[in-house]
């Protein structure tokens, strides 16, 4: 119950935050959350803020679920931690590891879980790698990527990423990580139509195996939709040559579904909405809707086989944490029986798909795009040419985010793309209030970017 001054000074003092500027910090002070329920958040201004990006892309069921804090509850009173290491087990974990099983595709049917997005990439790289020598070829060590993708902070999910700014910081990428362009046809892609664009993208891939050798080559890695990429939404074209390529070469492709997962594209996996068959998808943030920390590979019965053939020396403390495992049960179920898919198909999507195309003719915007319950827009100076603004990268952007916050909604930025993705359970009323408050915000900034 400090006052707000008071805790944003103890905040710059003792906290290190994550990707924000110390001076920053300092000088302006966080914002204190304090409470938060449906898609609203209240900070400790007493502000209500419309959560246009459902945390960071994961509370798909909404805050204020207390079937959720209830069912952590009992856990925790019950069996507050135990792990899954050397051959013991316990009942949320499996019915946790046997729901996810019976959502995903048909062919994956294990999950090896870890305690974020991060880690599961972690754990991709040494699975896929420990696969291929386990067969025979532990040539087949490189991984490929792209740039601007994002797979997480840690060393080697850092690594699989693709942000400059990352790889800048602490040594980053780890050896036999490769990047390839990525399929963002209104930025990179001149005179091409989209669809050639996206074909040549894809086949981008299909060089880069010829050039290192098929036989180093062990996998592929993309998010089915790149997220904090700035929703980049590939050309139709794309993925069904990269499937092709795949196959073709015997590439394993896992899909990073950490954002794309449990109903963001509109499908349970973001796989499905565009035509893939992973070997390992990742998964995290919206398996528990962000209630507790807890990610995922979820593997396929072929790469299953191999690694459990012998043992996977690997793991964490919180693989199969109890207690998240149980919220995350209730959040499926939730997510089922509440037909949050069934609300996102026939109601919020086409409200929300339809709130943010009409924000194209602003003349700030230079183009909107969306997948299920997750777009952006393009900030532009100059909507026919695609130019980009003289000042640097990311500055119309920052403007535009700091608008909408002063508007009481949140929306971020990737460098001059706006991005938004709000709970799953987001209203029609909720929308056209998103949308208002989008395009106020965008006024704003277009008249002080002309001051
Ligand atoms: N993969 C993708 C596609 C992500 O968007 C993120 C986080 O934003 C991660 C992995 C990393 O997940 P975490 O922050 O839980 O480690």
């Amino acid at each position: 119950h400090l006052p707000t001054a008071e805790l944003q000074a103890l905040d710059a003092a003792h906290h290190m935050h994550p990707f924000t500027t110390g001076n920053e910090l300092a000088e302006r002070g966080a914002r204190v959350i304090t409470r938060a329920e449906g898609v609203y958040l209240t900070d400790s201004e007493g502000n209500e803020i419309l959560d246009g990006m459902a945390g960071l892309w994961c509370v798909n069921i909404g805050y204020g679920r207390h079937e959720l804090a209830d069912v952590a509850a009992r856990q925790m009173r019950e069996l507050p931690y135990y792990n899954t290491f050397f051959m013991t087990t316990h009942a949320p974990v499996i019915a946790l590891a046997k729901e996810i099983a019976s959502l995903a595709p048909s062919h994956l049917n294990q999950v090896f879980f870890a305690g974020s997005g991060s880690e599961a990439n972690d754990t991709n790289i040494r699975m896929v790698r420990t696969y291929w020598a386990m067969k025979g070829k532990p040539s087949k060590s490189i991984i490929i990527s792209r740039k601007n993708a994002y797979h997480g902070s840690s060393v080697g999910s850092g690594s699989l990423g693709g942000m400059t700014p990352m790889h800048e910081q602490g040594g980053l990428p780890i050896p036999d990580i490769h990047h390839i362009d990525q399929p963002y046809w209104w930025a990179e892609g001149g005179d091409a139509t989209p669809e050639d664009f996206g074909l040549a993208r894809a086949q981008d891939l299909e060089k880069a195996i010829l050039a290192m050798g098929e036989d180093r080559v062990a996998a592929f890695i993309a998010e089915p939709i790149q997220g904090a990429g700035g929703v980049i939404i590939p050309p139709a074209t794309y993925w069904p040559e990269i499937q092709r390529i795949c196959d073709k070469y015997e590439i394993l492709l896992i899909a990073d579904e950490v954002i794309c997962g449990f109903g963001r594209t509109g499908n349970w996996f973001g796989s499905e909405t565009v035509g893939i068959k992973p070997d390992i998808m990742t998964i995290a943030k919206g398996l528990s809707s962000g209630y507790q920390p807890i990610g995922g590979s979820i593997v396929s019965d072929e790469v299953a086989d191999v690694i459990n053939s012998g043992e996977f020396n690997h793991g964490y403390t919180y693989s199969g944490h109890p207690v998240a495992s149980a919220v995350a049960l209730e959040n499926l179920r939730i997510l089922q029986e509440e037909n949050v898919l069934g609300h996102v198909r026939d109601v919020a999507m086409p409200a929300l798909h339809e709130v943010w195309h009409g924000l194209n003719d602003h003349p700030l915007v230079g183009e909107t795009t969306i997948v299920g319950m997750m777009g952006s827009l393009a900030l532009t100076p100059d909507k026919d040419s695609r130019a980009k603004f003289a000042m640097d990268a990311g500055t119309a952007g920052y403007m535009t985010r700091e608008r909408c916050f002063a508007n009481n909604l949140i929306m971020r930025h990737v460098y001059d793309r706006m991005v938004i993705s709000p709970p799953l359970v987001i209203t029609p009323e909720e929308i056209t209030t998103l949308g208002k408050r989008a395009r106020q915000a965008l006024d704003e900034a277009y008249t002080q970017m002309k001051d």
